[in-house]
Formats: structure tokens, C-alpha cells, sequence
């Protein structure tokens, strides 16, 4: 750790009886009265006792301790960091509507119930699907969401002998974990070369055991997949639905839509492609959208439109929902925030999205793929995968090269996934980028490829510059220390 002076860990800057400011404890008097005597603390907790410039330094400087999207480019495969715009954050931390209690009878939401209607309607649009929830809080929760509309759709046609989900190799980890949590066997089918899934395998493993094939698209590696038709005829001749992950629905919304190409179900991560910052584990959205015949098998609640207009919130869902799946309507300021960014984009502005992330993926790949290996030539779709450097002779790795990222500014991109490459760097520029930042990313991976030919230790030794040097992630994975008392502990030997 290159520890500055201000690094110190909160607890360290304390001192006994200092404290920063007082509480307006006479607000609440009665309250506290009231609260019986087994419920009171008897000791004090055990918190630092600072004062407060000490406490409002220290966060501010943890605060830059972090790399975000607001801090410089972020060019991580398969998350579409994109930058959100931050009239949307704005939007969502309105009073209006952050103010709003979740126990308010529809009567007296009826605003939010038309933002929440909105928004089921343009995802709809977006995806060429008959109906969407917005209940489910992530994309991997999409996943389960929409599987187990699959499992109940199966379960009410009395077709109980569909155990298996299909997954192709190069799919997202969540896609063969969703499976397995809603019950199915999970069967991986083979990609291509060209990183494409392999329609023959797929076919094979297709029959009266199969209840879905999910499917990504543009795919994992960032490839295009063309065969969806003959994908999907297939999938239906055999009697099971096609899922859609659209995780990478950025490079096509406002082109073109999964419920047109055949798709059955599908969820769209809202914190990817529709203006929520995420990281850090949310928050986020899944909304699942299917296509006509499958809308009464969603979660419960659903909102509607009534036939005068006005909005209702209903409690059991259609005639087969599988109920509830979340607690109240999902999240609902990563709803704000999708709205408020359809809207502003309308649907010209939408369908520049795609093209842009498009061609800034290409613009890089191809400025950098005389040093660095692209296993599978383009064009790609939002992302591209380099398998390493050409030059192997080094020894420096991808893991050294992300490293060195740092050093230089820059977030890394995503590394050894996908799993088809032993070497994998996954790089999603997205549409929000310039084209001089794009060209200063460029400089520093040609500049990282010189100096593993020229000075390969300073790539392998680092990152030099940063607040926290090479973390173990094993250990931290293993034991982690998050509290001062772990972190005592843990460092008791020294
Ligand atoms: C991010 C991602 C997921 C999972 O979405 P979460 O919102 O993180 O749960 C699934 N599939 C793909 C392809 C992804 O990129």
C-alpha cells in the first residue's frame, strides 16, 4: 500500500471524548420514551471519535481513492460502463419523487404509476415484446425471472419433462447460474471459431428435454450472432422458448429488437444500456419482457392502464404469475433515470447509440491490432477481445497490462473472461466516449506493448502509481477484512 498521511483508516484518528457535533436529541424526546427498556443500548457502540474535519477529509479522500466513469475511461468489456448523464441523477433525487412513499395508494401515485407504465411500454417497444415487468432488480435476477416464466409456461401446457436449459460456452457466468437455481440442468453448447455458436452442436442437443436455449446477442465476445432465425425455428420446432440476455442490447437499441429476430423472453439491464451508474453491486435492473401469449405468466405486482385511463397497481398479477419476485415495484429511481434517457434520446437519438458504440469499438480495435492479438478478425459489434499481446516472448501478461492501465490513467478492461482465450482483454469503448479520449487510450496501449519489449519489469511490477498496490485476490476473497476489529486481528504479526 502506498499509504498517504491522510490514508489513515478512520478509527486511527480517534480520540477519546472528541466528537464533531451534537445531535438535536431534544427532536425526539417522546419517541425515545416510548421505546421500551430492552430495546435501549446499554453501552456505547464502539465507533471512532472524531471531530468533523477530521471525518469530512477523510471520506473526501477516500472518495478519490476510486476509479469511476466520472474520474476518467472505462473501457470494460461486457458492463458497458457507459457514461449516464447526470440531468438523469438529478431527475431521480428529485423530491417529488425520492419523497414518495412506497406505501401510497395508487390513487395518490398515479404520476409515478404513468412513469412506471411509460417505461413498460418503450421496453416493450425497444424490444419487440408484447409485455415487461420492471420488478426484478438485476440481470441475472431478469434471468431467473424470466426462466421461471418459461418453467410456468411448460408447467401449464402439462409438459413437465423439460429439465434442460441450453447455454452456449461463451455465455455470462449468470446465465448457467440463473438456470441452475430455477431448477434446470444446465447443457453448454460449443462456439465457433469466429466466437459464434455452433448451430450443428446446438441443434444436437435440442429435444423434448429442453425447455429453453438462452442466448446473448451481440454475444459475449462481441460478435453478431447471424443464425438467430434458423436458431429460433429450431428452438420452437423442438418445443422450447429462446431466452434473451441483453446484457449487450447497447450496439442494437433503436436497430434492432430480440421479440422481431424470435426471441421468447428477455431482460435488459437498465444500469448498462439505460443511464444507472453502476458498480459496486448496484443498484440496478432487470426488467423481463415476453412476447404475446406469455404477459399472464409474469411476476406480481403488475401495473396497469384501466380503460379510463387511470393507473392501477395489481397485487396478484395475471390469470398464471408466478408471484412475487421483489419486494414493491423493483427499483425505482433506476427507472427515472431509464425514462428520462429514452425520452431525451427519443428514437432518433437511440438509434445512434448502436452504430456509435459500433464504430468506436472498431476504431480501437483496429488501431491496436498490429501489437495486440484479435483472435477472431472483425468487424465486431460494441466490443472486441484481444487474446494478449502478439508478442508473447516477453512474458508479460494481460494481467500486467491491465495493471500498468492504471499507472497510465485508465480503467481496465476486463480480463480473462471470456474463457475461449487463454489471454482474454475484453474492451468496450461505448458511444459516450470522444475520439481524442479513444486516441489517448490508444497511445497508452501502444506505449504498455513498447514497454514490454523495452523495459518489461516496469510492466510486470505494476501499478507504481496508486493508492493500493497489487491486492491479492485470493486472500482478500478468502478472508476478508472489513471491519477495524478484522483488520487489528489481521494485522496483529507486524
Ligand atoms: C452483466 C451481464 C449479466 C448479469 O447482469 P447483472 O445485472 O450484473 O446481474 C448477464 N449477462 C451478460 C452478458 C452480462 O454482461
Amino acid at each position: 500500500m502506498n499509504r498517504r498521511l491522510y490514508d489513515k483508516l478512520i478509527f486511527e484518528h480517534s480520540h477519546t471524548g472528541r466528537h464533531g457535533c451534537d445531535l438535536p436529541r431534544a427532536i425526539w424526546p417522546d419517541a425515545l420514551a416510548e421505546l421500551p427498556g430492552t430495546l435501549m443500548r446499554t453501552e456505547a457502540p464502539a465507533l471512532p471519535e472524531v471531530d468533523e474535519p477530521t471525518v469530512v477529509r477523510h471520506y473526501t479522500n477516500q472518495s478519490t481513492n476510486n476509479f469511476g466513469v466520472d474520474t476518467g475511461f472505462y473501457p470494460l468489456g461486457s458492463c458497458t460502463m457507459k457514461y449516464n448523464p447526470k440531468l438523469n441523477d438529478a431527475l431521480a433525487s428529485a423530491p417529488a419523487i425520492a419523497g414518495l412513499h412506497p406505501h401510497s395508494p395508487a390513487c395518490a401515485a398515479q404520476g409515478a404509476l404513468e412513469i412506471y407504465w411509460t417505461l413498460q411500454r418503450s421496453l416493450a417497444e425497444i424490444g419487440g415484446m408484447a409485455e415487461f415487468t420492471l420488478n426484478p432488480f438485476a440481470g441475472a435476477h431478469g434471468e431467473l425471472t424470466g426462466l421461471m416464466v418459461i418453467h410456468a409456461w411448460h408447467d401449464s401446457r402439462e409438459d413437465y419433462g423439460r429439465t434442460k436449459v441450453l447455454v452456449p460456452d461463451s455465455a455470462h457466468g449468470t446465465n448457467p447460474a440463473s438456470a441452475h437455481i430455477a431448477g434446470y440442468e444446465v447443457v453448454e453448447v460449443k462456439s465457433l471459431a469466429d466466437g459464434t455458436i455452433d448451430v450443428d452442436d446446438l441443434r444436437s442437443k435440442l429435444g423434448p428435454d429442453v425447455a429453453a436455449v438462452m442466448m446473448t446477442n451481440p454475444n459475449t465476445v462481441g460478435m453478431f450472432e447471424k443464425n438467430i432465425p434458423a436458431i429460433a425455428e429450431a428452438v420452437h420446432a423442438a418445443g422450447a422458448l429462446l431466452y434473451y440476455d441483453g446484457a449487450n442490447l447497447n450496439p442494437m437499441v433503436g436497430m434492432a429488437r430480440p421479440g422481431d429476430m424470435g426471441f421468447d423472453v428477455m431482460h435488459i439491464n437498465l444500469h448498462k444500456t439505460f443511464s444507472t451508474p453502476h458498480g459496486g453491486g448496484g443498484p440496478g435492473a432487470g426488467p423481463v419482457g415476453v412476447r404475446a401469449g406469455l404477459e399472464e405468466f409474469l411476476p406480481a405486482p403488475r401495473v396497469m392502464k384501466k380503460a379510463d385511463g387511470a393507473f392501477a397497481i395489481e397485487e396478484a398479477g395475471g390469470s398464471h404469475s408466478l408471484g412475487r419476485i421483489s419486494s414493491w415495484l423493483g427499483n425505482y429511481t433506476v427507472f427515472i433515470r431509464a425514462l428520462a434517457y429514452i425520452l431525451t434520446l427519443g428514437a432518433d437519438g437511440l438509434a445512434h447509440v448502436g452504430p456509435l458504440a459500433t464504430l468506436n469499438a472498431n476504431y480501437v480495435m483496429h488501431s491496436l491490432d498490429d501489437l495486440y492479438l484479435l483472435p477472431i478478425p472483425g468487424p465486431c459489434k460494441h466490443e472486441f477481445v484481444f487474446d494478449g499481446l502478439r508478442d508473447k516472448s516477453t512474458g508479460v501478461t494481460t494481467l500486467h497490462i491491465a495493471k500498468r492501465l492504471l499507472d497510465l490513467g485508465f480503467h481496465a478492461p476486463t480480463i480473462y473472461f471470456p474463457l475461449l482465450f487463454h489471454e482474454s482483454l475484453m474492451i468496450e469503448p461505448t458511444e459516450t466516449e470522444s475520439i481524442e479520449t479513444l486516441d489517448t487510450f490508444i497511445e497508452a496501449m501502444r506505449r504498455i506493448a513498447c514497454e514490454a519489449v523495452e523495459n518489461p519489469e516496469l510492466v510486470k511490477s505494476a501499478p507504481h502509481d496508486t493508492p493500493a498496490g497489487r491486492a491479492d485476490d485470493t486472500e482478500a476473497a478468502l478472508h476478508p477484512v472489513v471491519t477495524y476489529a478484522q483488520y487489528l486481528a489481521a494485522n496483529a504479526h507486524d
